[in-house]
């Protein structure tokens, strides 16, 4: 293990992040578990890009069966991209039919705002002040948090709105949020720089996932489609059906967004994403832009995302996910009914977390405690994480064929671990 963290600092330089105090070396996984090089297992509540479970067999066998037969670029004829983009676009609403597919979420949402571009001839961006859409250079720009010591790289072009929080900021209904949305746009036209697309995750992952009722993004939707700009969703997390109500979590958000951006799950692991948007929106990118992605749509990556479409509707795992959403948020609430530090419970079908607080009336984050728990569960062979602003609130994103024997097992050992971890040291 020493050796291994020296290596990784040797050749690949410092700063590159492992989670936890201690390293995990992971050397297999299977379905919901994963094992470690000392033969310990662990139950995975953290990893949404085995989205059908760690290894599925099916789409292993999806991709070795095209592997062994054919993998070229798409500027040959291929049936495999026709026949995936037919059935992906057929999960939308209409008139979200049409598809460009990438190897990265940061790649779709690279062209998603070269879209807005050709489609608004302006380039000013709105994305929320505590967001993350990618690593491109252009999409860097987008989150804050990509340069967060020295302050640069932050494009011109961009507005950042406060971010969401339904335990912190009163705004049931999302007019709030739409209010800020609309200061940032005349914000963007006043400059000159002009307002091109709000680009927002429906379910606001990265933000710390906030309850929302349905359709709370309407608001904002409309003042950025009264503006003349576009909604991109970006969908990377929040996509393929891991909501539970709906497959796509801006349909539980009651909007027909212009573009959406997908990626992550995509291909269970198999670098696969895209974005999805209109017949006239991709019209006129592909006639502003010359646009190749050479490993993008490749027969291998089809056939992966093919066989990852197929397990989610035979497993039925949407509907999975809405009842373990529900059962997670039950156990959640018997834990913050017997410990004072849950100041908020919080899920979206297979998302969901509680928020740590020092003090339930001032909701002093508890950071620390927070970090002290994920390190414990990791001990205690749970894999999980935390996200926020603060950094103070459980991140559980299991795969999708999380059941309920796996939620028995989180539940008890986070009861366990919390009982034996001070909150205050
Ligand atoms: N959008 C969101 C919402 C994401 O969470 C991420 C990755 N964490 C990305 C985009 C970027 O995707 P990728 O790492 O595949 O480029």
């Amino acid at each position: 293990m020493t050796d291994l963290i020296a290596r990784r600092r040797q050749l690949l330089g410092p700063n590159v992040s492992t989670f936890y105090k201690d390293p995990v070396h992971i050397v297999k996984g299977e379905g919901v578990w994963l094992w470690d090089a000392g033969g310990n297992r662990y139950l995975d509540c953290y990893n949404n890009v085995p989205h059908v479970g760690h290894c599925n067999p099916r789409v292993v066998e999806a991709i070795c069966a095209q592997a062994r037969e054919l993998n070229t670029h798409t500027r040959y004829l291929h049936q495999g991209i026709l026949d995936y983009v037919e059935r992906l676009t057929a999960t939308f609403d209409e008139p979200l039919n049409t598809a460009i597919m990438t190897c990265t979420g940061s790649e779709a949402n690279d062209i998603a705002l070269r879209m807005a571009e050709a489609m608004t001839g302006k380039r000013g961006i709105v994305a929320t002040d505590a967001t993350y859409h990618g690593n491109t250079t252009l999409v860097s720009h987008l989150s804050k948090s990509n340069a967060p010591e020295v302050g640069y790289g932050l494009g011109g072009y961009m507005r950042h709105v406060e971010a969401p929080d339904s335990y912190r900021i009163e705004d049931p209904d999302g007019h709030r949020f739409a209010a800020k949305v609309q200061e940032a746009i005349e914000d963007l036209e006043a400059s000159g720089i002009g307002f091109a697309a709000l680009i927002v995750c429906p379910l606001f992952l990265n933000e710390g996932f906030p309850s929302q009722k349905d359709g709370w993004l309407q608001p904002a939707a409309d003042v950025a489609r009264r503006a003349g700009g576009l909604l991109i969703c970006d969908e990377v997390q929040s996509g393929f059906a891991r909501c539970g109500s709906h497959f796509w979590a801006h349909q539980k958000q009651g909007v027909v967004p212009d573009i959406v951006c997908m990626g992550k799950p995509m291909g269970n692991g198999h670098p696969v994403a895209g974005l999805v948007t209109k017949a006239d929106i991709m019209e006129r990118f592909r006639s502003s832009f010359r646009y190749f992605n050479t490993f993008g749509g490749n027969p291998v990556s089809c056939a992966a995302a093919m066989a990852v479409l197929e397990e989610i509707e035979d497993k039925d795992l949407q509907a999975n996910a809405l009842k373990m959403g529900r059962l997670a948020h039950e156990r959640l609430s018997d834990l913050a009914a017997k410990y004072d530090v849950i100041g908020d419970v919080r899920q979206s079908g297979m998302v969901f977390g509680a928020e740590y607080v020092l003090d339930r009336d001032t909701k002093e984050p508890a950071s620390d405690y927070a970090d002290r728990i994920i390190n414990a569960m990791r001990h205690r062979g749970i894999i999980l994480s935390k996200l926020g602003r603060h950094k103070n609130t459980l991140k559980i994103r299991p795969p999708m064929p999380f059941g309920e024997e796996h939620l028995d097992l989180l539940m008890d050992t986070l009861d366990a671990v919390m009982a034996e971890t001070p909150v205050r040291l």
